[in-house]
């Protein structure tokens, strides 16, 4: 006799067999996160799908809204947990990158600060009151207003749970959309962090600049069910990614040291050669602040292609 209970997720509970849509409030604040929580019929995995932890990534955004508002609680075994936007705020108001309140980075900030500022705050909430609840997490991004870049799944890369890292990077090859696949060595990442407590986690990068279509949602929806058939969360065979992509283990993350003027000398078609000049950022009379050259030899994986840059924000990354 199958007994499943209620499941309840930031405030947010479902009955077995429901779906059901709340807010679950940032304490100490006057800020919401929109939560779903399916609750299949039979007992199998919870995972967890978040969106908008960066406001301006839209065909993740939208691919989300949409799996939130179709999926059939009948056709779920175990639990799908979904949290878009995360930063409210920043969707709304159309900011890149940043929660506007306090001008952080949210995906920088986990494991989050139940005492700090709002970012610090969202980040303890769904860390605690999500992940830790959840055997999976996917977390979806794309390239923001400013950047220009490839369709990636991005995976942990360090941890002292194994087994958590190795599903990780099988999950990976459930991407069926991904032009590369990239291991990741940061730890305060979203993803990163649920891997880091022994959850794994897997980040999806697709669609850029600040615009969405229905063919790049249709991609995003199809990459999220399929992982979700490979945890056997959704019902049928999930297909392995038979295209032959890169598996990128060595990354180079380039972050503004100035503002000012950004010209980048590559774009993300190009290879880069050890010690190449890459780009460069000027003051906003001509002089040069920053000069940035190719360590190795590799891919660009994203470039930021908008004039204007302010210190801290991402400018370029290649990998090999
Ligand atoms: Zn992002």
């Amino acid at each position: 006799m199958d007994l499943k209970k209620e499941v309840v997720f930031g405030g947010v509970a479902a009955a077995p067999g429901t779906k059901n849509q709340g807010w679950c409030p940032i304490p100490g604040t006057d800020c919401v996160l929109p939560v779903t929580v399916v609750n299949g019929a039979g007992e199998g995995k919870t995972v967890l799908i978040t969106s908008a932890i960066h406001g301006c990534e839209y065909p993740s955004i939208e691919a989300v809204f949409r799996f939130a508002e179709t999926v059939d609680p009948a056709q779920v075994t175990g639990q799908i947990v979904i949290v878009n936007p995360v930063n409210v705020d920043g969707f709304l108001t159309r900011t890149p990158y940043l929660v506007p309140r306090d001008g952080k980075n949210l995906n920088r900030l986990f494991p989050g600060d139940p005492e700090g500022s709002l970012g610090d705050r969202i980040a303890w909430v769904l860390t605690e009151e999500f992940q830790k609840k959840c055997d999976f997490h996917l977390d979806t991004h794309g390239g923001d207003i400013p950047e220009s870049q490839f369709s990636y799944a991005y995976y942990p890369g360090v941890g002292e749970y194994p087994e958590a890292l190795r599903i990780a990077r099988e999950s990976a090859d459930y991407v069926l959309n991904a032009e590369f696949v990239v291991k990741s060595a940061a730890i305060n990442h979203a993803y990163n962090y649920a891997t880091l407590i022994g959850i794994p986690s897997l980040m999806l990068e697709l669609g850029q600049t600040g615009t969405w279509s229905e063919e790049e949602v249709r991609q995003y929806l199809e990459n999220i069910e399929n992982v979700l058939r490979w945890l056997k969360v959704l019902p049928g065979e999930a297909m392995k990614r038979q295209k032959p992509v890169r598996d990128i283990t060595r990354g180079v993350y380039l972050d503004a040291e100035a503002s000012g003027r950004w010209y980048p000398f590559v774009t993300r078609e190009d290879t880069v050669k050890a010690g190449q000049k890459i780009g460069e950022i000027r003051d906003l009379f001509g002089k040069v602040l920053k000069e940035y050259y190719a360590e190795f030899d590799g891919i660009v994986l994203m470039v930021t292609v908008s004039l204007a840059v302010r210190e801290g924000d991402p400018i370029l990354s290649y990998g090999a």
